[in-house]
C-alpha cells in the first residue's frame, strides 16, 4: 500500500525529468495502439487510458508538488521544462478525433446501458469536453475555433499583462512621515523597505493589494486616501494618473466579441450558456434569478449598514465617499467588536487545533484518523496521517504541511491530489492528498499560534481534502474531487468552516496553550459577531461582480458591441447601495473574468456559499445527529465527481438548495 506513494526520498529532479520524457513516449504509442482497434470498450480504451494517466501523475504530480513546496533551482527547473511537455501532451489529448470517435462509439455500444453511473459519467464528461475544444466541429468552423483559442489566450495574457506593467509603473513616494498617519507600523516599514530598494528616502506607497490596502483601511490623511483609490480603481484604463498604453479596454471588446463568435461556432445563443455547459447551474436566467434574489434580501441590510458609516464620518465631519467605506468599516469593527487577532492567537495552538478537527472528522464520519510513521516525505516539519475505518483498514493517506520556507515554498493554502482512488484487478488504489498551509513556524518555545482566519483556512483546506480521502468511487476521472462541477467544488470545503464558529465545538480544541483556560463565552460571541459584520455591503458587492460578468457574457450583441460601462452602470443601479465616482474602470482590471477561469463564473462564489451553509444547516436542523454526518460522507463526499452535483445534493438533503441558510449564517436575516 505505502509503495503507491512518491519516494521523496528518493526522487531526483535529473530522474523525474528523464522519467517524464519516457512516460508520455510510452503513453504516446500505447494510445496509438489502442486506438488501432475495431471496436472499443471500456475495458479496452479507457481502462488502459486510466494507467496512462495514472503513469503522468506519478512522475509529474511530486515535480509540480516539489515546485511548490520545495523550490530549489534544480526543481524550479525541472518543473520548467516539464510544464510545456505535459501541456502539449494534454492539448493533444483533448484535440484528438480518433480518441473522440472511441469514445462516441463506446457511448452508442450496447454495453453503455448497462454501464455504472461512474462509468457513464466518465464518458459522457469526455465527450461534453471534447465538443466544448471544437473537436466535433466541421473542418472551416475547426480552424476558425481553433485561430480564436490561441487569439484568446493571447488577449488574456496581455490583459494581465497590462494590469501588471500599470501597477508596477505607478508608486507614491512619500518623505514626510505624518502623511501616514493611521497606518500600521508594519505596513509602514514596508513602505520603507520599498522606497530603500529604489535607493529613496521615506516612503514608497504603491498598487499591490497588501500597499493599498493599508492605506485605503487605516490612512487617517483623507487626501492619500482618494489619490491611491483614484489611482487604484482607474488601473489599466484611460482614466487616472495611468500611461494609455496599458488600457485594457480595446481588449476587452475583443475578448466577448471573440467568446460570443466561439460559442456560437458551438451551438450555444452565449457565451454564459456556453460557460454553464460544465457547470452545476443550469441556465444564465437560473443564475440571474438567483443573484437578483439574493439582492433584494441583501440591499436593504447593505443600506443600514451604509448608513452607519455615514453617520460615523460625520462625527468627523465628512460626507462619505467610495474613498472612506473601507477606512470607517474599519474603525466601526474596532469599536464594536474591538477583537484582535492577537487576544485570539494564544487559544489557537497549531498542533491542539489539528487534533480538534481530527476529533471532529472523527465523529462526523465514523473514521480514525492516525499519525503514520515510514512515509518519506519533502522536509521535517511534513507530518503523515492515516485515514481508518473502525475496523483499522487505511482508506486514505495524507501529508501535513504546516509552516511557510521563505524562498522555498509558494504562499497560500492549497489541498492537492498526490494518489487518487481507482479500483485495479489487484485490488483498490488508495487516495493520497496534500495540505500545504504557510502558518508562522513555532518560535522561541512557544508552539505556533494561530488567528481564526488560519483556523479557517485549515478547516477549509481539510474539507477539500476529505472529498477527495472519502471517495468511495472506482473510476479514476470521477473520483474525489475529479469530475465535480466548478461551482459546486467549494461545497466540501466551505461546509468545514462553518465548524471553527460553532461554540461546542471551539470548546473543545480553542484552549490558551498556556493556562488551559477554554475559550472565554465572550470570546467566541465576537468571533460569531464578526463573521456578520457588514456582509449586507460584502454581498451586493460579490452580486455586482457576479451579474455584471453573467450579463456581459449573456447579453453581448455584436452590433452593438461590448456596451462594458453601460451593462456595469444597469447592474449597479439594480444591486449597489453606493455608486463610485463616473471615472472608476472596475471592469479594466477584473481578471478574474477578463484573464482567468471565471468568465461567466464568478457568481460560483456565492452558488457554493448557499450550497455549504444550506449543508450545514442539515446538521443544525437535526442537533447535530450522527446520522446527518453519515449521510453526507455517503451521498456527496463518497460520491466525488459520479454523479452530477445537484443530484448529490438532492441526495443528501431531500430538496434543492436555497438560500435561507446563508442569509441566516451571515446575518442578513431575521434569527
Ligand atoms: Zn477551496
Amino acid at each position: 500500500m505505502l509503495s503507491q506513494l512518491p519516494a521523496f526520498d528518493r526522487f531526483n529532479p535529473t530522474e523525474a525529468q528523464a522519467e517524464l520524457d519516457k512516460v508520455l513516449a510510452q503513453n504516446r504509442s500505447e494510445l496509438a495502439e489502442l486506438l488501432k482497434r475495431e471496436s472499443h470498450s471500456w475495458e479496452t480504451l479507457i481502462e488502459p487510458l486510466e494507467d496512462t494517466g495514472d503513469r503522468i501523475s506519478r512522475v509529474w504530480g511530486p515535480t509540480a508538488h516539489l515546485f511548490s513546496v520545495w523550490s530549489t533551482p534544480e526543481w524550479r527547473a525541472a518543473y520548467n521544462a516539464g510544464l510545456p511537455k505535459v501541456t502539449e501532451y494534454g492539448v493533444e489529448l483533448s484535440q484528438n478525433e480518433a480518441l473522440y470517435r472511441a469514445y462516441q462509439s463506446i457511448h452508442d455500444s450496447p454495453a453503455f446501458a448497462s454501464f455504472s453511473p461512474a462509468r457513464k459519467k466518465v464518458v459522457t464528461d469526455a465527450l461534453r469536453d471534447f465538443r466544448l475544444a471544437g473537436v466535433a466541429l466541421p473542418a472551416k468552423d475547426k480552424e476558425r475555433f481553433k485561430a480564436i483559442s490561441l487569439r484568446l489566450s493571447e488577449l488574456h495574457a496581455k490583459f494581465e499583462e497590462h494590469l501588471m506593467d500599470c501597477v508596477q509603473a505607478w508608486s507614491k513616494h512619500v518623505t514626510d512621515e505624518r502623511e501616514l498617519d493611521g497606518m500600521t507600523d508594519a505596513a509602514k516599514s514596508a513602505a520603507r523597505e520599498k522606497a530603500r530598494a529604489k535607493g529613496l528616502e521615506g516612503w514608497l506607497l504603491t498598487l499591490d493589494f497588501p500597499s493599498y490596502d493599508a492605506v485605503i483601511s487605516k490612512s487617517t490623511n483623507r487626501a492619500l486616501r482618494r489619490e491611491l483609490y483614484e489611482a487604484y480603481a482607474t488601473r489599466a484604463s484611460e482614466q487616472g494618473p495611468h500611461d494609455r498604453k496599458f488600457d485594457n479596454t480595446a481588449l476587452m471588446s475583443e475578448i466577448l466579441a471573440l467568446r460570443d463568435e466561439q460559442a456560437k461556432l458551438l451551438g450555444f445563443s452565449n457565451f454564459a450558456e456556453l460557460s454553464l455547459a460544465t457547470k452545476m447551474a443550469e441556465s444564465p436566467d437560473e443564475v440571474e434569478k438567483f443573484l437578483r434574489d439574493l439582492a433584494i434580501r441583501a440591499k436593504p441590510r447593505a443600506q443600514a449598514e451604509l448608513d452607519e458609516l455615514r453617520a460615523l464620518a460625520r462625527e468627523d465631519g465628512i460626507e462619505l465617499e467610495v474613498w472612506d467605506t473601507a477606512f470607517y468599516s474599519e474603525r466601526l469593527r474596532q469599536r464594536k467588536l474591538g477583537l484582535s487577532d492577537e487576544a485570539l492567537r494564544p487559544y489557537f495552538p497549531f498542533p491542539q487545533v489539528v487534533r480538534g478537527m481530527f476529533d471532529l472528522v472523527e465523529r462526523l464520519y465514523d473514521v480514525k484518523i492516525e499519525p503514520v510513521g515510514g512515509i518519506p516525505t519533502w522536509h521535517a516539519d511534513v507530518t503523515t496521517y492515516a485515514l481508518k475505518y473502525r475496523d483499522g483498514e487505511t482508506f486514505g493517506i495524507f501529508y501535513l504541511d504546516p509552516y511557510a520556507r521563505p524562498a522555498t515554498k509558494r504562499g497560500g493554502a492549497w489541498m492537492d491530489e498526490c494518489v487518487v482512488r481507482r479500483k485495479l484487478a489487484g485490488g483498490v488504489q488508495i487516495p493520497a492528498a496534500y495540505l500545504v498551509c504557510n502558518f508562522t513556524p513555532p518560535l522561541g518555545g512557544q508552539p505556533a499560534l494561530l488567528n481564526h482566519d488560519e483556523v479557517l483556512t485549515l478547516f477549509h483546506e481539510f474539507g477539500h481534502g476529505l472529498h477527495h480521502l472519502l471517495t468511495r468511487v472506482d473510476e479514476a476521472s470521477v473520483a474525489g474531487i475529479r469530475g465535480v462541477a466548478w461551482d459546486a467544488v467549494e461545497l466540501p470545503s466551505q461546509f468545514m468552516e462553518n465548524w471553527a464558529y460553532e461554540p461546542a465545538i471551539l470548546k473543545l480544541f480553542a484552549k490558551h496553550w498556556q493556562t488551559g483556560e477554554v475559550m472565554p463565552d465572550a470570546m467566541i460571541e465576537k468571533l460569531r459577531a464578526d463573521r456578520q459584520f457588514q456582509t449586507g455591503l460584502a454581498t451586493v458587492r460579490q452580486l455586482e461582480f457576479s451579474l455584471f460578468d453573467l450579463l456581459l457574457h449573456r447579453d453581448y450583441d455584436a452590433a452593438r458591441g461590448a456596451r462594458v460601462q453601460e451593462t456595469l452602470d444597469a447592474v449597479r443601479r439594480d444591486v449597489a447601495v453606493m455608486t463610485p465616482p463616473s471615472w472608476n474602470r472596475m471592469p479594466n482590471s477584473f481578471s478574474h473574468i477578463f484573464a482567468g477561469g471565471y468568465a461567466a463564473g464568478y457568481y460560483s462564489y456565492k452558488w457554493a456559499e448557499v450550497l455549504s451553509s444550506d449543508a450545514f444547516a442539515a446538521f443544525e436542523e437535526s442537533n447535530f445527529s450522527a446520522e446527518t454526518g453519515l449521510r453526507f460522507r455517503d451521498t456527496v463526499l463518497a460520491q466525488g465527481g459520479s454523479r452530477e452535483a445537484m443530484e448529490l445534493f438532492i441526495a443528501f438533503r431531500g430538496r434543492k438548495p436555497n438560500v435561507d441558510a446563508l442569509l441566516r449564517h451571515s446575518g442578513l436575516s431575521a434569527a
